[in-house]
């Protein structure tokens, strides 16, 4: 067609045809080849596709018939069981034999799980209905999930409604309990698991129930609650019980402690005046015999006291009720205190107590100063008992210090029995002794060191016995204390003058003291040389070597030091060669009188290092007096250290009697009254330092007394240490808690009243010291400047006298001029006048009139006229107490 019309526009146009029509029959021609083309493009597409749907369709149809076949197969398979069979002979096809394989495996997976399931169910749900408990769940919105039978009746009994799952729980509780059970419920779908306990009346009795709720948890929500009981009853009635028998414990406890405190009361009152009155009978007219039966008295009284001590000590330790104190203290001081209480056993037995503390040990320390030295005294009282000859040695030294904690050894060394290897692990057991036989030689306890390792113990330390059978036993302990920041007493004061090169000798045959000496003349810079003999320290003398002072010995071997003193004075005198004489044995009025001819001094062993550097210093610096001799006196008496005013307030005659007999013997003399009441009284009479107040006393008790006098109002508090015939665990607390200051228990024995007074005497001493700086009055005259005057003077005090004379003849005028002036406020005078007088008075070294006088010269000078009249008053009152005192300067 497209030919056709191509040759008919040809024909109808002719050759000539316009470029634009030939464009135009070329893009024809163009378009309809293009047309044509698609066409049978299109025409073959269509064909093949045709094709392949139909090839499809058939496969489809075949698919399905094999599909059918599958399904067909399956349904029988599965019906008819075959699974366990063989499945490879069923199924030929691969593909179709491994679906079958799979879902074989599935089917039998979800058999056994459904299996187990069951199971499970049946083992959950005879659990929770085959226990006595009721256990139920609930979902979020309170419905019933889980519930047992046990359950199901409770809450029937309780509610009156036979709960099913599914239900909603709280539509079936009762309205008193649905408040508080919503609670619950919210709280644990909240997300919180606790336990409640509750008490329900079920079948005519109370029944105590706890109750267990825990949130379910889905993924990590909460969608549920499961709640648990247990029936606590049996429990509750076993708690009560327990609680009644610890009720009845701790009343058992309580009166037995109750009972020991009345036993040591019991025990401790008649004991006080046993050993009381043996020590004052001891001071009276007694035949032999009679003084050998009252020192048995004695000693028995002692070794009962003893025992009753140790075995109170030791249960106060074991029932955990003893507290260290913690306050600074001085080493060297416990050492030396504790050597005071026993020196007098070492003297008996001729023996030397000695102690050596390394420079390196910090003098004070931080701890609880009365354990300390309780332990020290047991081992040294050990000590000296268990040694027949020789010395016990106490030293001290330090082992570390970490973090400001210094770690300290103490060693007691004695040359005694020793104690066999096999006996001395068990040593610091209660009650142990090496030698347990009734016949046994030494008395005791058993309890002191165990006691001992108690306290160590509790001071952070540990005991332990080094020794050798027949020659000696060490006894060490070390400590874990902190160092007192406070200023300790002063015992090494730096090398003097008087000490710094001075040649000492030494002569003890004794060499631990050789030692001791030796260490402590060198820190004050002396240069010792030492002699173990008398007859060594007599060639020592006899060589060219000059010796500024020998310190000797007077117990040794060859030779007393009475009698090297004898042979020394052959050569060298008194002034050549001062000597001081060391001796732990008391001297016969003989003796005494020729040591005190050849000797500058005698000092008493255990020799205490702050006396020794006195008497040493004083020979050398010259102070010795005129006679040639510095005795020192034995037993300085506390009170000269210091001067107490003492009050003893006790209801007991004998023991009050007792008491004051002690406070005499170490130079009180304490006033005494008999009960609280009267002790209050005292104190609006006089001023006293220290009261020993008994706790029980008739009409006003100590706690009163204590409290009434505390309310008084004096310029300083009294130290109030309380007196009880009770020793047990609290007493102490009572007392301090009462306001009283300390507590010694009865029998109140002589050294525990030293004890106190060394151990408070300090602190009152210092504090009236401070007092009287802070109110002291200025002198009324300085003595400094009557001592100015005096040297002017030849030899007849004629220039003092004289002031003194015109100051009595010239300040009355002056006097009578100034007041005067300020009557008439005549201000030129008046400073004129007060000028005049202050001169007089300041020349003098009457400074408070002085003083007075000068701001008069100066309210005269400015013309200030307040405060004339008291200014005035108070120069006369001055005026006064001036002459009086003046007239002691006088010389007559
Ligand atoms: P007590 O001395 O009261 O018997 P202790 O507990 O203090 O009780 O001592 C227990 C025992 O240890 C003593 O009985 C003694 O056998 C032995 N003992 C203690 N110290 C020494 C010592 N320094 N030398 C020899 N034996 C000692």
């Amino acid at each position: 067609m497209y030919e056709l019309l191509k040759n008919q526009i040809n024909k109808f146009l002719g050759k000539n045809i316009s470029p634009e029509v030939r464009a135009l029959l070329d893009a024809i021609d163009l378009s309809y080849k293009n047309f044509i083309t698609d066409r049978l493009l299109l025409e073959e597409s269509m064909q093949k596709s045709a094709e392949k749907i139909l090839e499809a369709n058939r496969k489809l149809k075949e698919e399905s018939l094999r599909q059918k076949d599958i399904i067909d197969k399956m349904k029988r398979l599965y019906s008819l069981n075959l699974f366990d069979g063989d499945l490879q002979n069923e199924i030929e096809d691969e593909d179709l034999f491994y679906v079958f394989e799979k879902l074989a495996e599935l089917i039998n997976w979800q058999r056994e799980a459904t299996l187990k399931l069951q199971k499970n169910e049946a083992n959950l749900t005879g659990l929770i209905e085959n226990t006595n408990e009721s256990i139920w769940s609930i979902d979020s919105n309170y419905n019933i999930l889980t519930l047992n039978s046990v359950f199901q009746k409770s809450f029937h009994q309780l509610n009156g409604h036979l709960l099913q799952v599914g239900e909603c729980i709280l539509s079936y509780l009762d309205a008193a309990w649905l408040d508080e059970w919503k609670n619950y419920y919210d709280k644990t779908l909240s997300g919180s698991r606790f336990t409640i306990e509750k008490v329900f009346h079920l079948n005519k009795e109370n029944r105590f129930y706890e109750f267990n709720f825990s949130p379910i948890v889905t993924g990590n929500k909460v969608t549920g609650a499961a709640i648990f009981t247990r029936d606590i009853t049996a429990r509750k009635y076993f708690e009560k019980e327990i609680l009644e028998a610890k009720d009845t414990a701790i009343a058992a406890t309580r009166a037995k402690s109750e009972f020991l405190a009345m036993m040591s009361h019991e025990i401790r009152t008649p004991l006080n005046g046993i050993i009381g009155v043996t020590g004052l009978l001891n001071e009276t007219e007694l035949s032999g015999e009679q003084k050998e039966y009252i020192d048995i008295i004695h000693l028995s009284g002692d070794s009962l006291l003893t025992i009753i001590n140790d075995i109170l000590d030791f249960s106060k330790i074991e029932s955990g009720k003893l507290e260290l104190e913690e306050a600074p203290f001085d080493l060297r001081s416990v050492i030396e205190e504790a050597f005071d209480l026993l020196a007098h056993k070492a003297l008996e037995k001729n023996m030397d107590i000695l102690y050596f503390i390394d420079p390196g040990v910090p003098a004070g320390i931080v701890g609880d100063i009365t354990r300390l030295r309780q332990i020290i005294v047991n081992l040294v009282n050990n000590a000296i008992k268990f040694t027949d000859y020789g010395e016990v040695f106490v030293s001290v030294s330090q082992l570390n210090v970490e973090d400001e904690i210094h770690e300290l050894q103490f060693a007691v060394k004695d040359t005694g029995i020793g104690i066999p290897d096999d006996k001395k692990a068990r040593l610091f057991n209660a009650f142990s002794q090496v030698d347990s036989s009734t016949t046994r030689k030494f008395g005791g306890t058993g309890l002191g060191l165990a006691i001992c390792r108690r306290l160590v113990q509790l001071m952070n330390g540990k005991i332990w016995v080094e020794s050798k059978l027949g020659e000696g036993s060490t006894f060490f302990f070390t400590l874990k204390v902190p160092v007192s920041d406070a200023a300790p007493r002063v015992y090494v004061k730096g090398k003097l003058t008087e000490l710094l090169n001075k040649k000492i000798l030494l002569v003890d045959d004794n060499p631990t003291n050789i030692r001791i000496l030796e260490h402590q003349c060198k820190q004050w810079g002396m240069i010792p040389q030492s002699a173990q003999s008398p007859k060594d320290a007599l060639q020592l003398i006899r060589s060219e070597y000059k010796f500024d002072l020998a310190l000797i010995d007077m117990v040794m071997p060859e030779m007393t030091g009475l009698e090297l003193g004898t042979e020394i004075r052959k050569y060298l005198d008194i002034k050549n060669l001062p000597a001081i004489m060391l001796t732990s044995a008391t001297l016969s009025g003989e003796a005494e009188r020729h040591v005190a001819q050849l000797f500058n001094a005698t000092l008493s062993k255990p020799i205490k290092q702050n006396q020794l550097f006195d008497v040493v210093t004083s020979i050398l610096a010259n102070r010795t007096p005129s006679t040639g001799t510095l005795i020192e006196k034995k037993n300085i008496k506390l009170s000269e250290n210091y001067p107490l005013r003492i009050l003893l307030a006790e209801d007991n005659n004998i023991n009050r009697k007792l008491a004051l007999s002690m406070f005499e013997k170490i130079g009180y003399a304490a006033d005494a009254v008999g009960n609280g009441l009267e002790a209050v009284d005292a104190f609006e009479h006089k001023q006293y330092d220290l009261v020993f107040m008994d706790v029980q006393m008739p009409e006003m008790d100590g706690f009163e007394a204590t409290k009434n006098i505390h309310k008084t109002k004096t310029k300083t508090q009294p130290v109030i240490i309380a007196m009880t015939a009770n020793a047990m665990p609290g007493d102490r607390e009572k007392c301090i808690n009462e306001g009283m200051d300390d507590y010694i228990s009865k029998p109140i024995l002589l050294k525990d009243i030293k004890e106190i007074i060394l151990k408070w005497g300090r602190v009152i001493v210092e504090k009236r010291k401070n007092a009287k700086m802070q109110n002291e009055e200025p002198l009324i005259i300085d003595p400094k400047a009557i001592a100015n005057i005096r040297e002017l003077d030849d030899d007849d005090d004629s220039v003092v006298n004289t002031m003194i004379d015109m100051f009595y003849e010239d300040t009355p005028s002056h006097i009578t001029k100034i007041k005067k002036a300020v009557l008439e406020k005549n201000f030129e005078d008046l400073s004129f006048f007060a000028h005049g007088l202050k001169g007089i008075c300041l020349n003098l070294g009457a400074k408070p009139l002085g003083e007075v006088c000068l701001a008069l010269e100066i309210k005269g000078r400015t013309k200030d006229d307040s405060g004339l009249t008291g200014a005035t008053q108070k120069m006369e009152e001055l005026y006064k107490k001036t002459c009086d005192e003046l007239c002691k300067y006088k010389v007559l």
